[in-house]
């Protein structure tokens, strides 16, 4: 890979002291090695050479890495399901480095299923070639969809058996994101390590990460930092409940500190609209149901700053927190203004979007198809809105409501139409569509795999030779058993 060379790479992280890392070589894959799929789109804005892909098949698998890689497993800690757990940090991947891209945007490098780690504890340091698929496909649909998220580079499968609930065939990927940071390297800091550590993981994450702040003095600069972080925490997580996603595990050590959509697991978009859907099967609890996400978001969010009670006093703490609603609910309010249409704001629209959701609960509408179905009203007329309810007279009462509220509104039908296709997608990553590609890429055929993320590129556009990826999930495929094991 001679053209590599005209990349700037490092590895910023390890300014930090070693005890936020340990130094550790991938474990090869075993068995035959096969590139699944390579992220041409983002390879070029990350302006990586591109003439052969399949030479990064190595690299995935573990077998080899490029001069100035650098592998180290990050130590973080976390709160899991609301317990604390000392003992966490990548128990399976591997920051490798950073890379430059002509725009001047620097990108880290994590290669996930790297094998064991000092913090793997019990797991066996691979991840499966279902769950990495997965992982694969919802970096890139929300990427599409305008959501913040960390993305994928390529990804590899090998022949080697990895035990779960049945045998499976090890994985890796290659994920990228602009800092791998989390809230919990600054739960592990503060807990474990002191003061000292706390304010020079927060140095660091600020220089390179929150440049802009690094002007302000101290005694501004940590709650300007602090409460940034929960702006974007609370932005993308309303961007979550705008477009129907359940993050399914969303631990604080899951909580990226730059507010990307970060590790997915047993994630899913709802079809039939349940406010209080459980993706993940193991939370029996429903801790991390659709309806509980901003909450939880907001309790992480003071995980964090509990985490920084050394940097920031309490009363600035507390107005840092205040942030998260007041970002949370104009983020929220304004999203679902443009997924109605409309532009003016009216002080009923939180209770007609409330009541909206009640409706799409109790009837069981599906999500998605009924916000495209609203967009699309002036073309296509109410039907594609109407036939989603067993009960006509249900939508056709809503839809007085809701063309009484557009009469005060001056757009035209058609610009509202254009705009709210371009905020109500058309494609959006079902679970079924993920299984059914997942199964054929365990068959060896990949195809399906580079056809889905190809519909999922333009969500927001109509694709009529890719019609049948909008079509309403077939019995099977709704409300899927899908398992925290990846
Ligand atoms: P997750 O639920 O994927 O966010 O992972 C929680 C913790 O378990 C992290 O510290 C992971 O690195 C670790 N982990 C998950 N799966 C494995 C595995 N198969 N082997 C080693 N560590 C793992
Ligand atoms: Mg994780």
């Amino acid at each position: 890979m001679a053209s590599f060379s005209g990349i700037t790479t490092r590895q910023r992280y390890l300014e930090l002291p070693d005890t936020f890392y340990s130094h550790v070589h991938p474990t090869p894959l075993r068995g035959d090695v096969r590139l699944v799929h390579f992220n041409a789109g983002l390879a070029r804005d990350m302006g990586l050479p591109m003439e052969s892909p399949e030479e990064w098949a190595d690299i995935g698998a573990g077998r080899a890495l490029l001069e100035g890689m650098i592998p180290v497993a990050m130590k973080y800690t976390g709160h899991q399901f609301g317990m604390y757990n000392p003992d966490l940090g990548d128990g399976r991947g591997l920051l490798l480095w950073e890379t430059e891209g002509p725009d001047g945007r620097v990108r880290d490098w994590h290669l996930k299923g790297a094998g064991q780690t000092p913090y793997s504890r019990f797991g066996d340091g691979r991840a499966v070639l279902r769950s990495s698929v997965r992982e694969y496909l919802c970096g890139e649909a929300m990427h599409y969809l305008g959501i913040a998220s960390t993305r994928s580079l390529f990804l590899v499968s090998s022949t080697e058996p990895v035990r779960r609930e049945t045998i499976e065939t090890a994985a890796a990927l290659v994920r990228v994101a602009d800092t791998h940071i989390r809230f919990g390297h600054f739960e592990y800091a503060s807990h474990h390590l002191g003061p000292d550590a706390v304010k020079t993981l927060t140095d660091h994450t600020i220089h390179h990460h929150f440049p802009d702040l690094e002007a302000l003095p101290e005694s501004e600069r940590y709650p300007a930092f602090l409460a940034e972080v929960v702006r974007r925490t609370a932005r993308t997580i309303a961007d979550w409940q705008g477009v129907g996603f359940c993050h399914g595990v969303m631990n604080s050590d899951n909580m990226s500190i730059i507010g990307d959509t970060f590790d997915y697991g047993p994630y899913a978009f709802l079809d039939d609209f349940d406010a209080r859907y459980i993706c993940n099967h193991t939370d029996q609890g429903g801790r991390y149901a659709y309806n509980r996400q901003p909450e939880i978001g907001f309790i992480n969010c003071q995980l964090l700053a509990h985490a920084l009670t050394s940097l920031i006093d309490e009363d600035q703490l507390r107005r840092c927190m205040r942030e998260y609603e007041t970002t949370y609910n104009d983020s929220f309010i304004n999203l679902m203004r443009r997924k109605l249409g409309l532009a003016r704001a009216d002080d009923n629209d939180l209770g007609l979007v409330m009541d909206t959701y009640s409706m799409l609960h109790e009837h069981g509408i599906d999500y998605t198809r009924f916000f495209r179905g609203l967009s699309t009203l002036p073309s296509q007329g109410p039907a594609p809105v109407r036939d989603l309810f067993a009960d006509r007279g249900v939508a056709d009462e809503w839809l007085r409501r809701y063309h009484n509220r557009l009469a005060s509104e001056d757009c035209s039908p058609e610009d509202r139409e254009a705009d709210m296709c371009r905020t109500n997608p058309k494609y959006i990553l079902r679970n079924y569509l993920a299984q059914n590609v997942i199964e054929a890429s365990q068959a060896g055929d990949d195809q399906p795999l580079a056809e889905l993320l190809k519909v999922l590129k333009r969500p927001y556009d109509e694709q009529p030779e890719f019609e049948e990826y909008a079509a309403l999930p077939p019995d099977w495929g709704k409300h899927m058993d899908i398992s925290c094991s990846s």
